[in-house]
């Protein structure tokens, strides 16, 4: 993932996550930067952890509002956004479900019908409150839990992007485990792998070129365990409490902020190709590249990015429902 000829990478890991950064420059001193900025985000945002300022709001559920830092707010409320969207498979309280299965931690396992027939009701993003002037959130019923999974890397992704200008930084890519950001057109732009679902660990679909764009990919392949053999993903369906089931391994989105793209792959992997791409046909900026089960990559549209197809036992359906 890699352009020019001086590129120096800097890694490290970070939400549980493998963390690369590229720059042009060798400059130790900055990557460093870009890692305290990242787990300091990681810190307000973590529910991995029994402190944090969404742990603190998921703590208080059903007694009392909270007040968050302006940035966990602004999060926030894209995320009750995303999820309020009619027919959205996006839920920001999708917490109780997300602990429950386990998907990518220790003791994952699938939980019995009545166990997720009483923890649906607990992911209502209705009962989310927010209060503009103070700066709370509150969770109205006990036992909810907000989970910020599906968004948080994206947002932080575009801070580091953000950071990295005002440093005066004119190229650099960060990607944070499937949330890539770029900042600049080196020679030839910057080119992200698109992973092969259930492939070797460096192995590709495709290659996508971009310039000053953020490309971001969910996929039911990264997190997942088997049981009975059945594979279970760690992208849930807020109406079922199961993983969301349907002909799609992954969803890229092509987009300027990396927040959208966090936001999108998750709205479209819950439509699928053909509702996918009639939403984005309406959204400028958003593109989307989806590689189906039968092995098929379908672009929604193809403004802001090149892709050159690389593994052959894919076929390319260029545009075919946008
Ligand atoms: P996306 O496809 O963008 O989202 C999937 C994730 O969103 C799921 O893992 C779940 O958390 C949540 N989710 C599932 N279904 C829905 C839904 N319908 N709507 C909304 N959200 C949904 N991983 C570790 O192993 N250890 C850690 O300590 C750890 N700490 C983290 C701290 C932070 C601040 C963040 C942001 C992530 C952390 N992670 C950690 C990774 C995290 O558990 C998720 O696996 C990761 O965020 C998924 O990112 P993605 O882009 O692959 O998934
Ligand atoms: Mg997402």
């Amino acid at each position: 993932m890699s352009s020019g000829s001086h590129v120096y990478g800097y890694s490290a890991v970070l939400m549980g996550s493998p963390i690369l950064l590229k720059l042009f420059d060798n400059n130790q001193a900055l990557a460093s930067q870009v890692f305290r900025l990242i787990k300091q985000y990681e810190d307000l945002l973590t529910v991995n952890r029994a402190q944090s300022e969404v742990m603190n709001i998921n703590h208080a559920a059903g007694r009392a509002p909270v007040t968050v830092s302006a940035p966990v707010f602004e999060l926030i409320r894209c995320a009750l956004a995303a999820s309020l969207v009619k027919d959205s498979c996006f839920n920001l309280t999708i917490g109780p479900l997300v602990k429950r299965w386990r998907i990518g931690f220790k003791g994952d396992s699938v939980p019995p019908a009545g166990e997720i027939a009483t923890l649906l009701p607990r992911t209502r993003p209705e009962q989310v409150i927010l209060d503009d002037e103070a700066g709370t959130v509150f969770l109205t019923q006990p036992d909810m839990e907000i989970d910020l999974g599906a968004i948080a890397k994206g947002f932080i992704a575009d801070r580091v992007r953000d950071y990295l200008k005002l440093q005066g930084v004119e190229q650099a890519l960060i990607n944070l485990g499937g949330n890539v950001q770029t900042l600049g057109s080196p020679p030839g732009g910057w080119t992200v792998g698109l992973k092969k679902p259930f492939g070797e660990a460096d192995a590709l679909v495709g290659a996508i070129t971009v310039e000053n764009k953020s490309v971001v990919t969910s996929g039911v392949y990264e997190r997942y365990f088997e049981q009975d053999g059945r594979r279970y993903h760690h992208i849930l369906d807020p109406r079922t409490g199961y993983p969301l089931d349907n002909e799609l391994d992954s969803v890229t989105i092509i987009s300027t902020d990396s927040l959208d793209g966090d936001i999108w792959t998750t709205l479209i992997y819950g439509m699928g190709v053909e509702k996918g791409c009639a939403l984005l046909r309406h959204q400028p900026g958003i593109e989307a590249i989806f590689v189906t089960k039968q092995r098929e990559v379908i672009f929604s549209s193809a403004s802001q990015f090149s892709f050159t197809l690389r593994d052959f036992d894919y076929r390319l359906v260029t545009g075919s429902t946008a």
